[in-house]
Formats: C-alpha cells, sequence, structure tokens
C-alpha cells in the first residue's frame, strides 16, 4: 500500500515542479509527473502545497535543564515538528550550562528521553557560559555538541 500526494509543488534540481510524489514502508519510491492509483493506495491530494525536506533551525532554545517555566525540550521539539522541523540545535543558556561532559550529559539525558525531532546541542565557550573568564574543554565536548557558543552573552 502506498500513500500517493496528489499534486504537490515539491523541490527538485534547483526549482519547484508539480507533480505527484509516492510513499511506501516510509520511503519515496516516486517523485515527479502522475503516479497511477492502485486498490489499496492512498491518496492524499496536495494540490498548491509545497513539500519540503525536513528543516533545520541552528538557533532555538529548549531551556532545559534549568528554566522549565519557559520551555521544555518536550514542548520545543513537539512545536518543532509541528512546523516541519526535523532537527534543532539549542543553544546553551541553561542551568548548568554545557560546559562540561558531566553538564552537558544532563541536557543530553533530557534529549533522549524527551525530545521527538533530532536535538543537536551547542555547547558553550566560557564556564558557566558567562561570556568571559575561563574557557571550556573544546576537545571533551566537541564530539557531543554541533558547535559552541555563548549566545546572548
Ligand atoms: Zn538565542
Amino acid at each position: 500500500m502506498k500513500t500517493i500526494l496528489k499534486g504537490a509543488k515539491f523541490y527538485r534540481d534547483g526549482r519547484f515542479e508539480t507533480g505527484d510524489l509516492a510513499i511506501e514502508d516510509g520511503k519515496i519510491v516516486a517523485v515527479g509527473g502522475r503516479v497511477a492509483l492502485e486498490a489499496d493506495d492512498r491518496a492524499v491530494d496536495l494540490t498548491g502545497c509545497h513539500v519540503l525536506l525536513g528543516l533545520v533551525d541552528v538557533h532555538v532554545h529548549l531551556r532545559e535543564p534549568g528554566f522549565s517555566e519557559k520551555e521544555t525540550i518536550a514542548t520545543g521539539t513537539a512545536a518543532a515538528a509541528h512546523g516541519g522541523y526535523t532537527t534543532v540545535c539549542p543553544m546553551p543558556n541553561l542551568n548548568p550550562a554545557p560546559d562540561s561532559p558531566e553538564h552537558l550529559e544532563a541536557e543530553l539525558a533530557l534529549i533522549r528521553r524527551d525530545a521527538v525531532v533530532r536535538v543537536l546541542p551547542y555547547g558553550s565557550i566560557t564556564r558557566g557560559q558567562k561570556g568571559r573568564g575561563e574557557l571550556v574543554d573544546f576537545g571533551a565536548l566537541a564530539g557531543e555538541v554541533v558547535g559552541f557558543s555563548d549566545d546572548g552573552r
């Protein structure tokens, strides 16, 4: 059984084109032109709609650990998924700031537990994410973070 997205605009070879997109077993099996429906296929009319690859936001604030009254990894990643974002990169304005492997692990454990999209966190540049003073051990964090920032400092 396939799901056929009918009449969608999708991006290919540097431009948008209109056509059908067939999905079977979670994979795209046909793109472009018209895909004929078989008896057990499901058609979804997407005339006038765009179909995009998953979006990436490289500057988000998920606020956990430390500020869950503002946002959580669960709510922030649910909102991201609703908007078409499949990957987000949260800033290190956290408590504790991800400035050591131990502090980063507190964030990573929450990500593993609650995230519904891919989350690639930033490490902080300075201890405590203070924007000055002692630098973090970049090598100790590099394997687990997408980059480093002292966002807002
Ligand atoms: Zn920011």
